[in-house]
């Protein structure tokens, strides 16, 4: 088995020696932006494919230059660090890797500015977060999602997900899998780590862009599927609690949670309180995307050991 590596402090080293000190501003204020991106394994083809790094590494530079954080890396070099950490880590199943742009000073005092940036990457393996066969129970949280005159949740600001957190451990233990946060207007938002669509007589309307959500790649990629392959309309617009509970169908979208139906929204059953028949062709499409078995899509990943494939042919 491969050694356990990460990028850290502009090298490649064994994950065990990539270690912050305690003073690390970071740590201590949660100056810090994140992405996740997955890694989608393919027994059959043998091989591990990135999904839309690209996308990832413009997102984690607008969190960056939100958070006034300096970000040394070209978009390239990026790419070619997130592809290196993978292929070094040699996983044969699913992935999560996470870069990392963080205040490295270690230093008290509470500000963004005059303190050190520094970026990292590691990588897990990483099964199915929420199920996506069975569907997600759902609760509306009393935790409300900051608005952006407080944390803007456009930028994956890793302080930002104690509020996410927050709603997380109250749904799971009020007995929901995930939480829908509702923004300080009282529209529902987000998940804790997933946008939310709603299917209303054939029309898949999610929150615009300014309901306090982030902008997701996984949302894009099903609107897109959705669109395309299954010619439906998109609408973007705020959404009520109660117009969830009346949706002929919800799901979810995220890195993490893939395409996740939701069966349930506050103990009330979303349509027959099945996964929907729309969101499970979606679903199946947008799965055999992000594994390689849509030449249409190849453009969206990254396959990992594919030059291996040549040298060992
Ligand atoms: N909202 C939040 C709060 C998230 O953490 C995530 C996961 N990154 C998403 C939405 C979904 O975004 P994406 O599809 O880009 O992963």
């Amino acid at each position: 088995m491969a050694t356990p590596t990460a990028f850290f402090e502009g090298q490649f080293v064994p994950l065990e020696q990539a270690n912050i000190n305690i003073m690390t501003h970071a740590f201590n204020y949660g100056t810090a932006v994140f992405e996740g991106v997955r890694g989608n394994w393919n027994a059959d083809q043998n091989d591990l494919y990135l999904f839309k790094i690209r996308d990832h590494v413009r997102r984690i530079r607008q969190s960056a230059k939100i958070m006034r954080m300096g970000l040394k890396y070209s978009d390239d070099e990026i790419c070619e660090i997130l592809t290196e950490v993978a292929r070094r880590n040699d996983y044969r199943e699913d992935v999560y890797l996470r870069p990392m742009v963080y205040k490295s000073s270690e230093v008290v005092g509470v500000r963004m500015h005059d303190l050190a940036d520094d970026f990292l990457v590691f990588v897990t393996p990483f099964g199915a977060y929420l199920d996506p066969t069975q569907g997600a129970r759902c609760a509306t949280s009393s935790w409300r999602r900051v608005d952006d005159t407080m944390i803007p949740a456009r930028a994956k600001v890793n302080g930002l997900y104690v509020n996410n957190a927050m709603a997380k451990t109250e749904a799971q233990l009020n007995g929901f899998d995930e939480a829908i946060m509702l923004n300080v207007d009282g529209h529902v938002s987000e998940g804790s780590g997933e946008n939310i669509v709603m299917i209303r007589q054939g029309v898949l309307i999610t929150p615009p862009q300014n309901d306090n959500i982030l902008e997701g790649i996984t949302l894009e990629t099903a609107l897109y599927v959705a669109e395309r392959e299954f010619g439906l309309r998109i609408e973007r617009r705020s959404i009520d609690r109660s117009e969830l509970y009346i949706a002929d169908e919800i799901f979810m979208t995220g890195t993490a949670a893939h395409v996740t139906p939701v069966t349930e929204v506050d103990r009330v059953p979303i349509g027959d309180g099945r996964p929907g028949v729309v969101s499970m062709q979606i679903q199946e499409t947008y799965f055999k995307a992000i594994t390689g078995q849509l030449p249409q899509y190849r453009d969206w990943l990254t396959p990992i050991y594919e030059d291996a494939k040549v040298v060992a042919s």
